[in-house]
Order: structure tokens, then C-alpha cells, then sequence
């Protein structure tokens, strides 16, 4: 017997060399190695008639040697055996290269189980350095589900398939079950053991999906305690305590009902402040869903409470935008709103500055400014920032700094389906707004091709006739000659040319690689009503508010993500006016249109996040965003959301229960836990 925590080279046939091997994949001890789950797997379980084997394929067949194996010397270095197989249905060639010792352990009139693909040479069937074994022999590679393991130059798949073998055969029962028994029991999972033992060697399909469902769930279950043991400690941390208010004074003050959704919001995140803990809140909710009244509320119970919020946002005119709108939400309450952003004068930053000091304000919005290190808070007690993604973790803690432990509220547009929320904000409690105010009209959306551009340009020129607005959005900045990109529309000159298709209209362009002063002034006349057609790249996507535009022209959609088309297209229908979103593409891929009539189809952006996370896999979904969650050995988070809701369920239960995993039984779970964040210290910060 090896103990689990032993290094592989205690493993028969793993001497230094491939101890080393295994290490540049991770593999260090036995334990290690069990849990280096295969990559995908083979199905070789279906032996084939020779005569009816697909050409070119790999297959499975069961055959005699029909004549003596026989050694060919082509030339120096190189030598073939050579036999026939046969079978009841027809003949094979088979030819094995610099493989001689095939001549000494095959003899005429053996069975064998043979596994390659066959090619038609001449008309006869042949087939080149097939996996042979031994039909009455014990069999590995033949007749079964072949694991294929991810490996590097210095093993090869037969190594570490062997490996593992030993290795399974080595541990015993040493494999540690730390699923509570009675949790498995429930939720039909099976064994630790038979979960490693058929997730490598599995003898069929259904054998192989029940070790791995127990091992998803293991796993979801294990980050889903980590991620709860980890807010629990959070939330012991003291903080400011404000006392509760009524909020029904503060609705009463709003020109609409808030809806279910934000009401629960506000709540979630009031619990919080008047908790005695610090606050560490998510809001999400699609865009329009009106996380800007959450907001708004908490600032009043802030200053109810005698303490300062400050509001920060992504860029210059959000910042604008925000402050106009709060600056009207909290004036019948007596609150003052203040503003400090980079494009204010010297004097105006000063002043606003000073005010902020002497705790002159109730609110102020602002961008980065107002973490600079020159700006002191008195009392401040709530620090909200919109559009999250856009901040860095550092830039927040900046801000935090400047106060006592205030509370955070962080606003997210970017929906993200529930389950996953809970997980990829482990540092931070969820709050969801799933419903949007009442009376919102849905943004109508058609996926067109080049064929609709007559009629899409009559389009512009009949909403600008009625004093619409126009976004239109390109995937890249300029034409460059050298690109291969299929010609894609580029913003400058698309610019150009809806310019020269439309005189008599004002035509403007934005994108990322100009100034952020030119860029806020070109976003800002847009604003004002000043330009008719506003051609951008991605750079818009983050939550401006231009009420008067009511058309959303996406040009090669066929680019973007679905969760950007989403975004995008929320930049309109923000007013009164019946608004309409186009998706121009070209592209006939089956994957394409199937994303671009999930747009037609639906405005919900939650819906529409699922199913991008379904088609891209959260790999992709994520795309290099750091989203803070250890790397999975099995479960794949955007397939496997059921099992993730259940284990989620269960560690919730479970920590309810026993919130340090004190007692003995979860010792085992603890231990992996802690092991988990040993492995992980990156993605947990
Ligand atoms: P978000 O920031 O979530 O995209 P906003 O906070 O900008 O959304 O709100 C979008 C619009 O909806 C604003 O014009 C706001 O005044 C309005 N609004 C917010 N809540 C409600 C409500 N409960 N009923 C009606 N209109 C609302
Ligand atoms: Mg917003």
C-alpha cells in the first residue's frame, strides 16, 4: 500500500525522470495523480466487422492473425512486420513500423482485438501501427473507453494511463470521502472510490457519468464551502452600525413606484449597513432595471445617519449623468450634491475639495478623482461604485481607505447567471434586480444582412427626420490594409462613408484610441442632441444615458459576444421613444445566427447571459477577466449549473449548521478547504 500523500515515484516504473514529468503537470503525490482526471476519453467499446469498418476512421476490430508475422528489412533503421487479419466479414494488412517485438509475441492463429484506422490501398483493407492486445489477455486499450489524459513530451499517454492503474490498485481504500455521508445518501452520489475508479477506468458510459457527477459535485461543493467559510469571515467584520430607517419615507418622495426588485435591493444592502458589519454588496441588474435608485436610497439612509456617500463612476459623463440625477432624487430630502472629476478646473477641484473635507456635502459623484490622495473624507460612510468592471480591486480599496471601514455597494450591468454570480463574487454578497420597471418597451431587434442596407440607410434618415438619435457600433477602430479580417467595417471609415451617404445630417465618431478628453467631448455633444449618427466602437458600451436615441446599429455583429450585444443595445430604449436594435451580419455560420436569434428572440439580459455562458463556456464568457475563481479538474461551470445549484445548496445548509466546520466528521472537508486556498491564494484576493 502507498499512503496518499507519497510522492508518484514511490509508484512502480516512475523513477525521477517521469517524477519530474508529472510535476510540470501538477502531479506531485499519489493523491495528486488519482485526481488528474482524463482530458476526454475514447470510445473504443464497439468492435466492427472489418468489411463494414468506415474508412479513415478509428474502429475497433476483432480478428485472427491469418498468417505468421514476418520481419521486413527496409533499409538500416528501418524494419516492418507484416500479417493478415481476418474476420468473418473480410481481410486486413496489417503493418507495424520499428515495432519487431509484434513478430515474437503474435503468432498465426491468434485472436486479437485490434484498435486504428483502416485505409483502402488498392482495394485492399489496411491498417498501420494499430493498438494490438491479446483477446483472452486482460485489456486496456481495445473494447473499452480509452482515457486520454492531457500529457507533456516526457510522458506519454500509456505512462501515465499505467501510472494511474497502479496507483488506483496502490491507495486501496485510502481515498478520502469528505462528503458527509448522509449528504450523499441524498443526493445519489456514489463512493469516493467508485468515482476514481470509473473516472479513469470507466467499463461503460453510464458507469463514467455517475463518478463524475459525484466528483462535479464534489468539487462545486467544496469551493462553494470555501467561498461561504470565506464570506463568513467577512461578515464578522465590525463596521460602522447605522440605525434602520423607515425607507417608506424616502419613497414617498420618488416620482414612480420602485419595484419589487429594488425594494428587495435596497433592503438587502439597509440589513447590511444596520447590521454592525461591513457592508460588501454586489447589485446587479440588467441595464434600465434602475440600479441608480438603490443607490440614491442608501445615500439617504447614509446621511439619515449622519455619514457621507461617495458615488464613482467609469468615466467623465457617467459621472455628469449621475450627479444630474441624483442632484434631483435627493434634493427634496435637503441633501447637497457634490462633484469632483479630472475635467473640472483647478479652482473648481479646489473649492470642491475643501467642501468635501468640511464634510459640506451629503453625496459627491465623481471619477477616479475622487480617490486622488489630496481629497479627505470626513464621515464617510458608503462608497458605491457603478459598472464595476471597469474599477480595479485596488482602485476600491483606495477609496475604502479613505474612511472607517464605509460600506460598499458595487453596481454591475453586466448580468451573470445567478449561480455563478454567487461564486465569482465570493468576496462580495449578491444582490439581483430581475425586473424592470413597468411600462418599459422592449428594444424590437432584427438580425439583417448586406442586402437590408438601402433600406436600413432609410431607416436612419426617417428616425432622424423625427429627431432620433442613431448609435452605430464597428468592431474595429480604422481600416488597415494588412489586416485579414474579412474586411471588416472599421469606425473611421464607416464614418466616412454614412457622412457622405447622408450630407444633411451631423455625423460623429468615437473610439477608444483617442484621447479620453476628445472622446468625452464627441460622447457629450452626442448627449446634448448636437449629432444626428454617433459611430463608435465597443467604447460605448458602458451605461450612458442618451434618452433621445431610439436606434442601435451593430455592424459585423457577428464580433460580439452576447452578453456585448446585450449591452449594447441597452444604450437605447432609455426614453420614451419606440426604440430599435439592428444586427448587421453577413456571416451564415449556424453558431452565428443562432446567437444573433437569441437578440431577436429576447430583451432579458439574464436569459440572454445563460445562453451566451452555454455557447462560449465560461472560459470564453469571462474572457480574460479576472473572475476570481480557482481553475475546475472537472466540473465545467456553464454546463453543469444544475449540479452547481445543488451543491450550493447543500454548502449553505451545511455551513448554517457547522459555520467553522468544527466537528469531527467534517474534519476531512476542512482540511480540503484549507488546501483549496493554499492552491489558490491568486484567485481568492
Ligand atoms: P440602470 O442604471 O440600472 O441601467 P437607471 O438607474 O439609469 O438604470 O434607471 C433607468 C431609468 O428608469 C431611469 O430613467 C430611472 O429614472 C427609471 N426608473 C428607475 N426605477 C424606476 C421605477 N421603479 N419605475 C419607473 N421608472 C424607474
Ligand atoms: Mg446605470
Amino acid at each position: 500500500m502507498i499512503e496518499l500523500n507519497a510522492s508518484v515515484n514511490s509508484i512502480r516504473g516512475i523513477g525521477e525522470k517521469k517524477a519530474q514529468a508529472f510535476a510540470k503537470l501538477g502531479v506531485f503525490s499519489l493523491y495528486d495523480l488519482l485526481s488528474y482526471f482524463p482530458a476526454r476519453y475514447e470510445d473504443r467499446t464497439k468492435f466492427c466487422p472489418i468489411a463494414a469498418a468506415p474508412i479513415g476512421e478509428g474502429v475497433c476490430v476483432r480478428a485472427l492473425v491469418a498468417d505468421t508475422p514476418r520481419l521486413i528489412r527496409v533499409r538500416r533503421g528501418m524494419e516492418l512486420v507484416k500479417f493478415r487479419a481476418v474476420d468473418e466479414s473480410g481481410s486486413v494488412d496489417i503493418t507495424y513500423f520499428n515495432q519487431n517485438y509484434v513478430k515474437d509475441y503474435l503468432a498465426r492463429g491468434d485472436s486479437v482485438c485490434l484498435y486504428g484506422k483502416i485505409e483502402l490501398n488498392g482495394g485492399r483493407r489496411s491498417m498501420t501501427n494499430p493498438a494490438y492486445e491479446k483477446e483472452d489477455k486482460p485489456r486496456g486499450v481495445t473494447g473499452c473507453i480509452l482515457p486520454i489524459y492531457r500529457m507533456n513530451a516526457a510522458l506519454n499517454q500509456r505512462t501515465i494511463r499505467d501510472a494511474v492503474r497502479l496507483g488506483l490498485d496502490a491507495c486501496a481504500d485510502q481515498l478520502p470521502d469528505f462528503l458527509p455521508e448522509a449528504l450523499r445518501e441524498r443526493n445519489r452520489l456514489c463512493q469516493a472510490r467508485y468515482a476514481y475508479e470509473n473516472i479513469h477506468f470507466p467499463p461503460d458510459f453510464e458507469a463514467l457519468a455517475i463518478a463524475r457527477r459525484r466528483l462535479v459535485f464534489e468539487e462545486l461543493f467544496v469551493l462553494a464551502c470555501a467561498l461561504g467559510t470565506m464570506r463568513a469571515e467577512r461578515t464578522r467584520e465590525s463596521g460602522l452600525r447605522m440605525e434602520k430607517r423607515d425607507l417608506a419615507a424616502f419613497y414617498a418622495a420618488l416620482p414612480f413606484t420602485p419595484t419589487g426588485a429594488q425594494c428587495r435591493a435596497i433592503d438587502e444592502a439597509a440589513a447590511d449597513m444596520t447590521g454592525g458589519y461591513v457592508m460588501n454588496r454586489l447589485v446587479q441588474g440588467d441595464v434600465g432595471s434602475g440600479k441608480t435608485l438603490v443607490a440614491a436610497a442608501l445615500c439617504w439612509l447614509c446621511r439619515e445617519n449622519g455619514c457621507v456617500s461617495a458615488f464613482m463612476a467609469p468615466t467623465e459623463i457617467l459621472a455628469e449623468q449621475h450627479f444630474a440625477t441624483l442632484s434631483g432624487m435627493l434634493a427634496p430630502f435637503g441633501m447637497t450634491v457634490g462633484k469632483l472629476t479630472g475635467s473640472m478646473s483647478a479652482k473648481e477641484k479646489r473649492e470642491a475639495k475643501a467642501a468635501i473635507a468640511a464634510g459640506g456635502y451629503d453625496v459627491v459623484v465623481g471619477t477616479h478623482a475622487l480617490f486622488s490622495e489630496d481629497v479627505a473624507y470626513t464621515r464617510l460612510g458608503l462608497i458605491v461604485t457603478d459598472e464595476q468592471h471597469r474599477f480595479g480591486v485596488r482602485q476600491r480599496s483606495a477609496l475604502i481607505g479613505k474612511g472607517e471601514k464605509p460600506h460598499v455597494l458595487v453596481m454591475s450591468a453586466t448580468p451573470i447567471p445567478r449561480t455563478l454570480a454567487l461564486m465569482i463574487y465570493g468576496d462580495l454578497d449578491v444582490s439581483i434586480i430581475d425586473e424592470l420597471p413597468p411600462g418599459r418597451q422592449k428594444v424590437d431587434t432584427f438580425a439583417v444582412d448586406e442586402s437590408y442596407r438601402a433600406r436600413l440607410n432609410g431607416f436612419i434618415r426617417k428616425l432622424a427626420g423625427e429627431g432620433r438619435q442613431t448609435f452605430v457600433v464597428c468592431p474595429k477602430v480604422e481600416d488597415d490594409e494588412e489586416a485579414e479580417d474579412g474586411g471588416l467595417k472599421s469606425a473611421e471609415e464607416h464614418a466616412k462613408e454614412l457622412a457622405s451617404v447622408f450630407p444633411e445630417l451631423r455625423v460623429a465618431c468615437v473610439h477608444g484610441r483617442m484621447k479620453p478628453k476628445d472622446k468625452d467631448a464627441v460622447m457629450a455633444a452626442f448627449v446634448r442632441g448636437e449629432t444626428d449618427i454617433l459611430v463608435a466602437t465597443i467604447v460605448i458600451e458602458v451605461g450612458v444615458d442618451v434618452p433621445n436615441a431610439a436606434l442601435m446599429i451593430i455592424e459585423n455583429a457577428e464580433r460580439f459576444g452576447l452578453s456585448q450585444l446585450h449591452q449594447l443595445r441597452g444604450r437605447v430604449g432609455r426614453g420614451r421613444h419606440k426604440s430599435w436594435c439592428i444586427l448587421v451580419s453577413d456571416n451564415t455560420g449556424e453558431d452565428v445566427r443562432a446567437r444573433l436569434s437569441i437578440m431577436e428572440k429576447t430583451n432579458d439580459g439574464f436569459a440572454i447571459s445563460e445562453e451566451d455562458l452555454r455557447l462560449r463556456g465560461p472560459g470564453d464568457f469571462f474572457g480574460s477577466r479576472q473572475h476570481g475563481l480557482p481553475e475546475m479538474h472537472v466540473a465545467d461551470l456553464g454546463a453543469d449549473t444544475q449540479v452547481l445549484k445543488t451543491a450550493q445548496t447543500e454548502a449553505k445548509a451545511l455551513l448554517a449548521d457547522d459555520p467553522q466546520l468544527a466537528r469531527p466528521e467534517h474534519a476531512a472537508l476542512r482540511a480540503r478547504i484549507e488546501t483549496l486556498f493554499r492552491n489558490n491564494t491568486d484567485s481568492f484576493n
